[in-house]
């Protein structure tokens, strides 16, 4: 599963660098990515899915790191942006506009005018609020703007409920009898060029079926307005992203097995797929590693390690109640294959029940409560895993804590993509007073 980081004589490898060694000269915490591993999730899931041919926009939300962008762009990408800051990374990176798609329910005006002077793809529209706004915007500017629609599917996609997007009570997408409004009423909007569908339910998303049931019910509605000749159908179909990654060691499906069920559901609608994969391109391609700071046992209590990355450096255990597997870099208790939440893994060194917590001045700020750990010292360094996605780019300064480096490596080459933060940096845009 981790198949670009493992464990040789004892000591992590980050594909073929060691990471004790890349540590000495950086210092923790630190996210390490592995170029190699990024570019192969990105292979899977295009080949797992190249007979429908799609468009593959990674979702920058996920590992915004211009590097890492330039990576996936250089090896065929497009991209999935939801703010006008993620559209200036990829622009600047040279991404063609269009490869370039741009959803979220809150646009801007400023945000909408930045995208269309400079040509992209299309909107994945979530309101009829922003179409009609895209259409005004379009006028004044005397341009074209290519939009689909983002159908809400009314589906539970058996996520986590703070990550689940496509049931309708979520803020996400176009209840089904909006849709038909809008698609009936289209004409209105002079400058829209209606190109297209998009769902995505949320994420991480397990198995394929909420996506053929998605996908199912969208489809009833287009054929019943193709029927009535409402319509004609649409040129593109967006099938966002979701598609899970191990965060436990266990086998959990993979791209060909999301393909096999989803592709011929796709074939219905006649038209030229999307995709917007973020956490399975980037997910298991990243590690944050940490110092232990402290060690600090409460009589008849708990066990803390106390170490050097925090829920602003990491926050998904704090957010979502996010399992993360974290192993010291340096061990002789061997990783287990597997790790549930509340379970004893099977290994072959002691283990301790421990909770692995941060700095930060918050009870939440935990990466990891009651786990079995290896007994370390202070001042050994631990590998958080599975920290490729969504774990930088929702870092934060809370706390003035500087935000982490970021480090790329290529065989054994390390390269430094983001410098650690620095004091100065903290403060480089506020006022004294
Ligand atoms: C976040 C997001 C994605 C990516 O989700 P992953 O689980 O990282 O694949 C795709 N599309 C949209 C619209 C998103 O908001």
């Amino acid at each position: 599963m981790f198949d670009f980081f493992q464990y040789k004589n004892n000591e992590l490898f980050c594909e073929d660098a060691n990471v004790s060694e890349i540590i000495g000269a950086e210092n923790t915490p630190a996210y390490i990515y592995s170029k190699n591993s990024i570019l192969q999730h990105y292979t899977e899931i295009r080949d797992a899915f190249a007979e429908a041919r799609p468009l593959i926009c990674f979702s920058v939300k996920a590992n915004s790191n211009l590097t890492i962008l330039k990576i996936l762009a250089d090896a065929g990408a497009g991209f999935d942006v939801v703010s006008g800051g993620e559209l200036f990374r990829v622009l600047k990176i040279g991404v063609p506009p269009d490869k370039i798609v741009f959803a979220g329910v809150g646009k801007t005006s400023e945000e909408i005018r930045y995208a269309l002077e400079n040509n992209i793809f299309m909107f994945d529209v979530e309101s009829e609020a922003e179409l009609l706004n895209i259409d005004t915007i379009a006028n004044s500017l005397n341009k074209r703007a290519g939009v689909a629609l983002r159908i809400n599917p009314d589906i539970d996609a058996k996520t986590h409920a703070k990550t689940t997007t496509g049931k309708k009570e979520n803020k996400f997408g176009i209840d089904f009898e909006t849709t038909e409004k809008i698609i009936k009423e289209i004409e209105t909007y002079k400058n829209i060029d209606l190109k297209g569908i998009h769902v995505h339910l949320g994420s991480p998303i397990y198995d394929p079926e909420p996506y053929v049931l998605a996908l199912k019910k969208v489809n009833d509605l287009l054929q019943r307005l193709i029927q009535s000749r409402k319509m004609q159908g649409f040129e593109y179909l967006n099938i966002g992203g979701g598609y899970c990654i191990s965060y436990t060691g266990e086998a959990v499906k993979r791209p060909a097995d999301f393909a096999r069920d989803i592709i011929p559901i796709t074939k219905k609608f006649n038209a030229k797929l999307i995709m917007e994969p973020g956490r399975f391109i980037v997910g298991n391609s990243g590690i944050l590693v940490s110092k232990v700071t402290y060690l600090k046992s409460s009589t008849g209590g708990k066990k803390h390690v106390i170490c050097d990355a925090a829920m602003n450096d990491l926050i998904r255990p704090s957010l979502y109640d996010a399992f993360h597997r974290i192993w010291p870099v340096h061990t002789s208790v061997s990783m287990p294959e597997i790790e549930l939440p509340d379970k004893k893994p099977d290994t072959d060194g002691e283990l301790e029940l421990v909770d692995i917590v941060g700095p930060v001045c918050e009870s939440s700020d935990v990466l990891a409560k009651d786990r079995w750990f290896p007994l370390v010292k202070e001042g050994e360094l631990i590998a958080v895993f599975s920290s490729g996605a969504y774990g930088f780019t929702m870092s934060s300064n809370y706390n003035s804590r500087p935000r982490a480096c970021e480090l790329l490596v290529d065989g054994r080459t390390v390269s430094t993509i983001r410098r650690r933060e620095t004091y100065e940096d903290l403060i480089a845009i506020e006022k004294e007073g």
